[in-house]
Parts: structure tokens; sequence; C-alpha cells
């Protein structure tokens, strides 16, 4: 399906845009220049994250700037200027330096969105370990999992959750020595450091060691939406890729308040909930508490939020709640919005031009590639459905891979519109580094100089990318590839439909038909009236090949803490198949929940056009 272009006004934009003219800014970029705009550690010694999130501004005009505007659950709000947090973190790694803890150690973090954990991941950064944020929802088995891979020394966490979920695993980590509790005031568990204590006893002055670019700063584990969490090393010269993209991708301007709404638990959450906007001198708004959409939108009017930047599940989150919740609200601050991690269908697009003046700009990255690689601009035209264009210095082909495991090879893609895996050429800053404990993995991703992502797209004769699915989740149906997002984005075009996950389920005379699962808005009744008129739009504007053979609706769908539609759990259920790796399943998921109906298409005889 196709939807008009949104062509951008360039008298609507309220500052004059970071990115422009894309063709002349595209020729013209180097990764040279972007690290040039960055400051460096003084006296040649090095690019330390830290240093350029925090230090360089604390030691300017910028100290007393609030870098970091938390916002509790509860409702207290608390301001932390550049200088504070620098002085915060300086205290942090002279603890770690206390500790013994040496450069290269690995430290955990196992907390909710609370100050804490910003000092802790940007002070540890500032001693040169290498930090790994983990959701604090994770259980006992993905926390172990994940510290046994890392090589945890050092972990960081609450009261609370240590109590629930490390203290019966502690003895399973033979590599953590130090447990840092952050509320420890009240009492501390055995075999843990009151957090606090230490840091008020430490020099709030650390002067940051040198910091070879290509040292590991960060450890970010996949979402595993395909399967087992691949832990994805990161080093510091990542921060030129994350500030670039930041000023290019999400317009970022040093007077925004910015408000990315993911957990540190996803890389966005550390990429761009934490280093990108620190690192431009950006204020950034920090929400404890998950998802509502009363606070949502007050935090947006309230907080005076400029560019925000969130995930499609809370998008269709807040389309399904509908206008009422928004339309008295003055969201007038807002001048930019973008999403990533899953598909953003068209609808979902103009939504937002709708509900706020705005189209959402969709982009496109990965945790392997540590930022965004693909995005729709402010300044240039929208298609909706696109994910965009390149970001200036990456450079992707649509690749087919050939040959066999002892002689892989590629094969690109010149012509526009024709479907294969998206691969880019490796050598940006903030390009991983390598899998933890699967090498091979890592290097079974390259093939003749291209990195190749899993990712199935195509490109059209202007450039624009537009997904079609993940290699793995890929429907074979009668000699068609058929990518579930083709299929999703045409049930969410459908007025009753918020989400949809399509899988492939066998088939004696196709090898596979599509099957699809959706939700519908609230207070909608899938009657059996309305599954026929879904199968026949779903018909008509696929055709019969492409089409789902079953659309069974649920109450929801199953989800990572990412937010991403997990279609092999899906399938799994379907197909009564082993479920794998469920560690960053968001909720326990019952395939066939109460009052779930579903139907089979209609026959084929004289249906829709083929
Ligand atoms: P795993 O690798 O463990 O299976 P994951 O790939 O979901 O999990 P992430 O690195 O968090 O882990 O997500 C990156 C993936 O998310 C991309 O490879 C792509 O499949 C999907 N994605 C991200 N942004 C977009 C987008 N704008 N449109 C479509 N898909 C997207
Ligand atoms: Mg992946």
């Amino acid at each position: 399906m196709s939807w008009p272009t949104l062509h951008k006004d360039p008298a609507s934009f309220r500052v004059p845009p970071n990115l422009e003219a894309y063709e002349t800014v595209r020729e013209r970029f180097s990764w040279d220049d972007a690290r040039a705009a960055l400051d460096g550690l003084p006296d040649g010694a090095g690019l330390n994250i830290a240093h350029e999130a925090v230090d360089r501004h604390a030691a300017g005009p910028n100290a007393d700037r609030t870098a970091i505007r938390w916002l509790a659950k509860d409702g207290r709000v608390r301001d932390v200027p550049f200088g504070e947090l620098a002085a915060l973190t300086a205290r942090f790694a002279n603890v770690l330096q206390g500790l013994g803890v040496e450069a290269g150690e690995r430290v955990f973090l196992l907390l909710g969105r609370v100050p804490s954990l910003y000092i802790a991941a940007l002070g540890a950064i500032k001693h040169r370990a290498v930090v790994s944020p983990m959701f604090s929802a994770f259980g006992p088995e993905p926390i172990r999992q994940r510290m046994e891979i890392g090589s945890g020394s050092v972990l960081v966490t609450s009261r609370r959750l240590y109590e629930r979920k490390v203290a019966g695993i502690r003895d399973q980590l033979p590599s953590l020595k130090h447990v840092l509790i952050v509320d420890g005031a009240d009492g501390l568990p055995p075999g843990t450091l009151d957090l606090e204590v230490l840091l008020d006893a430490a020099s709030p002055d650390y002067r940051i060691g040198p910091t070879d670019p290509e040292d590991p700063a960060l450890v970010h584990f996949t979402s595993g939406t395909t399967g087992k969490p691949k832990g994805a090393v990161h080093v510091h010269e990542a921060v030129v890729a994350h500030t670039i993209t930041a000023r290019f991708a999400l317009d970022l301007h040093p007077d925004d308040t910015f408000w990315c709404t993911a957990d540190p638990g996803w890389v966005t959450g550390t990429s761009y909930g934490m280093i990108a906007p620190l690192a431009l001198g950006v204020t950034m708004i920090v929400d404890e508490a998950e998802y509502d959409t009363e606070r949502w939108y007050s935090i947006l009017e309230e907080q005076r939020v400029t560019v925000w930047y969130t995930a499609p599940t809370a998008i269709r989150m807040l389309m399904r709640a509908g206008d009422e919740p928004r339309v008295d609200r003055d969201l007038s601050a807002l001048r930019f919005i973008a999403s990533v991690g899953e598909p953003l269908n068209a609808p979902a697009v103009i939504w937002g031009q709708e509900a706020f003046g705005l189209p959402i700009h969709d982009n496109w990255w990965q945790t392997e590639t540590g930022a965004i690689m693909i995005a729709n601009f402010i300044a240039t035209e929208i298609r909706p459905g696109s994910m965009g264009r390149p970001m200036p210095g990456i450079e992707i082909a649509i690749a087919h891979r050939t040959g066999d495991d002892e002689h892989p090879g590629v094969e690109l893609v010149e012509e526009p519109d024709v479907e294969g895996e998206l691969a880019l050429r490796p050598g940006w800053p903030s390009m991983f580094r390598t899998y933890l404990d699967m090498p091979e993995r890592y290097a079974s991703c390259f093939r003749d100089g291209w990195y190749l992502t899993r990712d199935l797209a195509r490109r059209d004769a202007d450039g624009y990318l537009w997904f079609l699915g993940r290699a793995d989740d890929v429907i074979q149906s009668a000699g068609h590839l058929i990518g579930p997002t083709e299929v999703e984005s045409v049930l969410t075009a459908h007025e009753a439909v918020v989400e949809a996950g399509a899988i492939g389920v066998p088939d004696p005379v196709a090898g596979e038909v599509v099957k699809a699962f959706v939700t519908f808005y609230p207070g909608i009744e899938a009657t059996d009236e309305l599954l026929r008129e879904l199968h026949g739009f779903a018909r008509k504007r696929l055709g019969p090949a492409v089409a789902p053979r079953e659309i069974v609706v649920a109450e929801r769908l199953p989800k990572t803490r990412s937010g991403k539609i997990m279609r092999r759990l899906l399938k799994a259920r379907e197909l009564g198949l082993p479920e794998g790796d469920l560690s960053t399943l968001e909720a326990p998921y019952d395939a066939t929940p109460p009052g779930a109906a579903g139907t089979s298409a209609p026959d084929a005889a004289g249906e829709g056009p083929s």
C-alpha cells in the first residue's frame, strides 16, 4: 500500500535544522570532522565517553545547566546540573578505584531509572570499566546468564532487587566481587556495600586515565527478539556516532529538552537516553515510571519537551487510548518526534501529524550498530512506512548471500525495489567490536567486506529504505517469500486493528501459509462479520497468496522488554515447538487468552484480486 509523501514546509522549522541539504552533507561528510567536534581528554590522553558527556560541560559555562531532570514515580522532581553530575560520577569512579576495580572490568547495573543508574554508568565509564545495564525487571536467570557471559565483577543495584533476584544466585556468580547497594541506609543485605556511604567518603575529583578510543566502554545485550540475546561490545569511540546521529537524525540543539523514553537496559536508552544528549549538553528527561497515557502526555506538556524519541509500541498505545487524554493539553513546545525499534506503519506516522501537528520520524538501527543508521530527517520529505535514508557516513547496500559456509559471498543488488538483506559497510565508530562469548557468530556477520544485518529491506529509486521483516521471520509460501511486515502493515491499516504479528504455519500444499494475530481498538467486538471484512481487506491489498489464511484476535501480543513483537513465540506456541530463550519476554504470554476469537479466510474462490 502506498501513502502520500509528506512534504516539509521550511517555514515550520522553529530552529534551523542541523541537516538541511541531505545530499550535500552526505557527500562532504567525514568521520574525522565528526570526531573533531568532540573535546577529547586533556593533554591528548584519548577519548572517553564520560568526559564528553559530563566533564566537558561541567568545566564550561554549562556547569549549572540541568543535565538530567529526573521525574520520580511519586511525583518528586530532581534536577542534576552538569557540575553536580561531574562530581557525583567522579565520586563513583573513586569508589571503584578504592575497591581495586581495574580498567576493563565489567560493572553491571540492575536498577530502575533512578539517578544512581546514570551516576554509576557514567562514573564507571570514567574509571574505564565496561558498563552493562540490565532491565530491572529481569528475573534471576537472565541476570545470571548475562553476568556470567560478561564476567561481571561489580553489580550496582537496590536492596529490594538484590534480595529478590540476586541473593539466591550469588553463589553462581564466581566473578562477582562487589555488590553496591544504592539505598542501603535502612539495612544492608549481607555481603553487600552501602554505595551512599562510599560515595560520601570519596573525593569529588577524578582525573580520567588515558583512554584509547578503541577501549571497550559498554556491553549491550540484544533484545532477544529472534533468539538468545547476544552481548555486543562497544568502545569509547562510539560517542562520535552517538553525537553526530543525534544532531542529524534527532535534530538535537543545545537548548532542547529531550525525552528518550527507552530504558538503558535497551541500547536506545544508553546511546540516546544517556550518552548522546549529555554529550551535546542537552537537558534530558528521565522518567522513573512505566508507560502511562496520562502521565506521558503530562510530561510532554509540563516539561515542555521539544524533542521526543520513542518506540512504535508506545505510539500504538497512545493511538489506542484515543484523542480524549490529549486534546486539552498544550503540547506546543514539541518540535520533533522520532521512533525506533520496530516497523512504524504509515498510519502511525500520519497519526503524529494529526495528534501533534508533527509526523513521526522512523529510524532504524540495531544494538550492533550502536547508533542510528537509517533515518527520516527533519528537513526531508517522509514517505510514510519507510525507514528513511542512510545517515551521512553510512554506506548501505541491499545484498543477497551467495556461496556456502566455506566460501561465503554476497551479491549486491543495484536495481531499485528488489528485496534483499540490509548490509552496512563496516567502519563507523559505534559499530560493535565483538559478541561476548560468540566469536563465530560475530565472524559470521561479515561477508566480502559487508556487515549483514539479518534484516530484509528494499530500496526505492530515490534511496528510501523499506523494511520487510527479519530474515529469521520470513514466511515461505508457494514460492513467495513473505516479510511479516508486509502483512502486518496492511492489517494495521484497517481501522479496527492496533497491532498485528504474522507468522508462517505449515501447509501441505503451499509449504507455509500466513497466520496473523491482531489486537483491536478498545470497544471493538470481534464479530464474524468484522473478521470477514478484515480478511477481505487483507486479501484485496495483498492478494490471496500473501493474505493471512487465518486471523486470530488476541488481547495482546507477546513482546520483548524493548517492545518488539516476539513472532518466534507466537510460532513456537502455534506449532508446539520449544520456546527458546524467553529472558526478555515482557510478561508471561498466553496464546489463547479468554475471549480470543479467530477465523479462517473465506474460501478463496472469487474473492479479491489475485
Ligand atoms: P535479537 O537480535 O536478540 O533477536 P533484536 O534484533 O530485536 O533482538 P535490537 O538490537 O534491540 O535487538 O533490535 C534491532 C532490530 O530491531 C533490527 O535489526 C530490526 O529488526 C528492528 N528494528 C529497529 N528499528 C526498526 C525500524 N525502524 N523498522 C523496522 N525494524 C526495526
Ligand atoms: Mg538483532
